[in-house]
């Protein structure tokens, strides 16, 4: 059987030689595939059919290749392997769990809280989290794609108590850079923008993607730029991703962390605080640490409030209270996220 491995390494100089584009096109898409390229058995682990065909599974490999080989309990394999607890339907967990639905002035654009919005820009990913509260959006209707960006950005225009625009998805800089070039051009044009923020988790999962074309086009406008990067796992910052988000901060750009407390993935203060440790060695912020949006699906990655609460007051007993992150919760109606 053709496997992906026989022809991309895991490490070396064919990955590095592939562009960005190159390596998100070669991911690992396949349950079987990725059990492969960790050392594990084809079949070793079950997973669901039906919930790979409503949301696929997608790993580049140069995420896959910080997955510990033979090791079925790896955190990084946990987050991006369809298990067939998918399956299980459990109540509380639906498909919009935020109802984001209800929230958009104009196609694309969700309003939430005050001073800032939100553009869905694409619904691509490099990466598929399996326990991503969007992944059953209907980004077919609610993207601001270039044909509804004009309205959206006319709207951005027209209220001036909007300071901030968060540029989210899907992931936006899974974007061509011509795209993110319109998209930057249109936001600086509007005086009462302050800041343009970057939802990503490219910087960690594909770090060629911060290159000098796009470090160009993010440094061309006047607005401050604010990357909030998501990893949840210390195992997930290696060397490229510590140059990735170098360079995003030699060029000024803020770095700030957010994570979602996973069963099995960062559920114990150790696996928390080595994560903070390792971000503030990148001068990275470790912002928030979210509770599980109840998304259908995820169930199985959920821990008890108490849990979370009780790991926090460890970590605040044992580290410097910048390692620690605010444990926060999005609800439908706040005015902002739930300090817990
Ligand atoms: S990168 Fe973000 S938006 Fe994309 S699947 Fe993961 S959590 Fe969801």
């Amino acid at each position: 059987m053709f496997k992906k491995r026989d022809i991309i390494p895991r490490t070396g100089p064919t990955m590095q030689s592939l562009s960005w584009q190159e390596q998100l096109a070669q991911a690992i898409r396949q349950p079987n595939d990725l059990l492969e390229y960790v050392g594990l058995m084809a079949g070793s682990i079950g997973y669901s059919h039906k919930a790979i065909a409503q949301f696929p599974i997608r790993v580049p490999h140069v995420f896959a290749n910080r997955i510990k080989q033979n090791d079925p309990n790896d955190p990084i394999l946990r987050q991006v392997f369809p298990y067939i607890d998918e399956d299980h339907e459990v109540s509380g967990y639906i498909k919009d769990p935020l109802a984001e639905s209800g929230v958009q002035p104009v196609k694309g654009l969700l309003q939430k809280y005050e001073s800032r919005v939100l553009s869905i820009t694409t619904a691509a990913c490099a990466i598929h989290c399996r326990y991503c509260f969007r992944r059953h959006f209907p980004y077919q209707e609610s993207t601001a794609s270039s044909q509804h960006w004009k309205t959206a950005i006319e709207y951005i225009r027209a209220d001036k108590s909007i300071h901030e625009v968060i540029l989210s998805g899907g992931d936006p800089l899974t974007l061509s850079d011509r795209r993110l070039t319109e998209i930057c051009s249109a936001l600086a044009s509007i005086k009462h923008i302050k800041r343009i923020r970057f939802h990503t988790r490219l910087p960690i999962v594909l770090p060629d993607r911060i290159n000098s074309t796009l470090l160009k086009i993010l440094t061309d406008t006047d607005k401050s730029i604010v990357f909030v990067i998501h990893s949840n796992h210390a195992n997930e910052l290696d060397d490229d991703v510590s140059t990735s988000i170098s360079l995003l901060q030699r060029f000024g750009i803020l770095v700030l962390n957010q994570s979602v407390l996973l069963k099995g993935v960062n559920d114990t203060v150790t696996s928390l605080i080595n994560l903070s440790e390792r971000l503030v060695e990148n001068n990275v912020v470790p912002y928030y640490l979210h509770l599980l949006d109840p998304v259908a699906g995820a169930a199985h990655y959920e821990t008890s409030t108490e849990h979370a609460i009780a790991l926090i007051n460890e970590m605040q007993a044992s580290v410097s209270g910048y390692l620690v992150p605010k444990l926060v919760r999005e609800e439908i109606d706040g005015t902002s996220k739930t300090l817990i």
